[in-house]
């Protein structure tokens, strides 16, 4: 192991821990993923991103790590509660299409935006509809433990038995005294003992198209079993890291503790991790503020509330800037400093290639190095992360105008340390692949006409003469001159 020095904020207990895993080196991690019914948008990439890192960080400290994030396609219903339309059922009516065709088209395009956003996959990406028979299981165990009973094919979570024995509200700090005043006792909800039990099946409305047949009735599973269910089956009865979004902290997590307490008789998850929001010019995004904003949209620049496009690195460098737990507040100025920002990183970076080495430094690369290891350390802070990085560029830069110098050793070592932070842990890459692919493309054509010379001097007259022209039958024109030679393509 690289480092054992990684603290993460638990917010179970409030407070950052040492990272110990369970079964060193393997660490097991599951993300609640989409509910796949629209376009991905800034509020999908948040989640997606600040997982990422925290995948990438730790396999870059050699852990073995089984990420596991799912994809809801049933279940999750639109009020999100116990009552109303399947999110997924009522697009597929709208558009007139099978509920599986909406699942398909929204999971595929969730996915090609992830891979615009640089983001690694899942190891595995299980989905709810696929784990039906898995989930009617883990009602059967709930039940037979006592926490949970049936009334007119539904089956709900018994809330109130569950917190006699065990913590309801603990992950949230809410009490079930304030849940008996605050939670609204909505239409539908008259089978429940309580109105903030949470049903585990739900008997499906004549209706209600996405349905299975059950011991209970022909319905459909409770939108929170599917992630105590698929955790449990891929990752075990107890697992690492649990994430996701903040607003899924209450009732969604609360309830998936409650349930695999329930039917397992143990704490399922070791560290809880939940990223913050993303508002938008101060405001929370929603469709009915009309400042909903998709990762398309935003690609394109093609929303009212754009000034331009902003590329897909653009998007991942804004939300790496700021710790995954402070709120991040989308606005123009603000992407277009993160632009910025990026580009003064890799043309940082791009500098070193170019930098004369010294006999002695008189820069100090191990500080930091040391420095940008112990933000990543400290519970993933990018922030000061990058406040290190941006150090570093002024210091390449000094170097680079001769008043700091670099020994060759620490050159190297600063080429390794950028190299791997921005690119491997960081995920970021350089969007203009068309100037690399011109830069490649020079130092071949230089290397060929480099031999070319080598075999003039070695008055091998007849590689140089093929080298010339099949280069200049590929479109090259080619100047000898004195010193060396001149190229372009014409
Ligand atoms: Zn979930």
């Amino acid at each position: 192991m690289k480092s054992n020095k990684l603290q993460i904020y638990n917010t179970l207990k409030r407070e950052k821990e040492i990272f110990e895993p369970i079964n060193a080196p393997h660490v097991g991690m599951y993300v609640c993923g989409p509910t796949v019914y629209g376009d991905a948008h800034l509020g999908h990439a948040r989640p997606a991103i600040s997982f990422d890192l925290v995948f990438r960080y730790l396999q870059y400290l050699d852990y073995k790590v089984r990420y596991v994030r799912n994809i809801t396609d049933v279940g999750h219903l639109v009020n999100d509660g116990d009552d109303g339309d399947d999110k997924i059922a009522k697009k597929a009516r709208l558009e007139q299409l099978e509920p599986m065709e909406i699942v398909q088209y929204y999971t595929n395009r969730y996915h090609d935006n992830m891979k615009q956003l640089n983001t690694i996959s899942p190891s595995i990406e299980p989905s709810a509809s696929g784990h039906i028979i898995e989930q009617q299981a883990m009602i059967d165990q709930i039940m037979e433990n006592g926490f949970a009973y049936e009334v007119d094919g539904s089956v709900y979570f018994d809330v109130e038995k569950y917190n006699k024995k065990h913590n309801y509200g603990k992950l949230s700090g809410r009490i079930i005294e304030d849940l008996y005043s605050n939670t609204r006792s909505l239409d539908g909800q008259k089978d429940k003992k309580n109105s903030f039990d949470f049903s585990l099946w739900k008997k499906a409305k004549p209706e209600h198209i996405m349905r299975w047949p059950s011991k209970w009735s022909d319905g459909f599973p409770g939108w929170h079993l599917e992630c105590s269910v698929m955790s449990t089956k891929y990752l075990g009865q107890q697992f690492d890291i649990h994430g996701g979004g903040m607003d899924l902290l209450f009732p969604h997590h609360e309830c998936e503790i409650a349930q695999s307490t329930a039917a397992n008789g143990q704490e399922s998850v070791k560290y809880w991790m939940h990223n913050n929001m993303i508002t938008i010019n101060g405001k929370k995004m929603g469709k009915s503020l009309g400042n909903f904003i998709t990762l398309d949209e935003l690609f394109l620049g093609d929303h009212k509330l754009l000034e331009q496009a902003y590329s897909p690195m653009v998007i991942r460098f804004f939300i790496l800037l700021s710790h995954y737990r402070k709120p991040l507040d989308f606005s123009n100025e603000a992407l277009q400093a993160a632009e910025k920002g990026m580009l003064r990183l890799f043309h940082g970076f791009a500098r070193l290639d170019k930098i004369k080495v010294a006999q002695k430094s008189t820069v100090n690369v191990g500080e930091i190095k040391q420095k940008s290891f112990a933000a990543l350390d400290d519970d993933f802070n990018t922030p000061i992360l990058f406040a290190h990085l941006f150090d570093g560029v002024r210091m390449i830069n000094s170097v680079y105008a001769g008043d700091e110098s670099l020994s060759a050793t620490d050159l190297q070592e600063l080429k390794t340390f950028y190299s791997e932070i921005i690119f491997d842990i960081l995920g970021l890459v350089e969007e203009d692949t068309q100037k690399n692919d011109d830069e490649v493309l020079g130092k071949v054509v230089d290397l060929m006409l480099t031999m070319r010379m080598e075999a003039k001097a070695n008055k091998d007259f007849a590689l140089s003469d093929k080298i010339r022209n099949e280069l200049s039958a590929i479109g090259f024109e080619i100047k000898d001159k004195k010193d060396g030679f001149e190229w372009k393509l014409r």
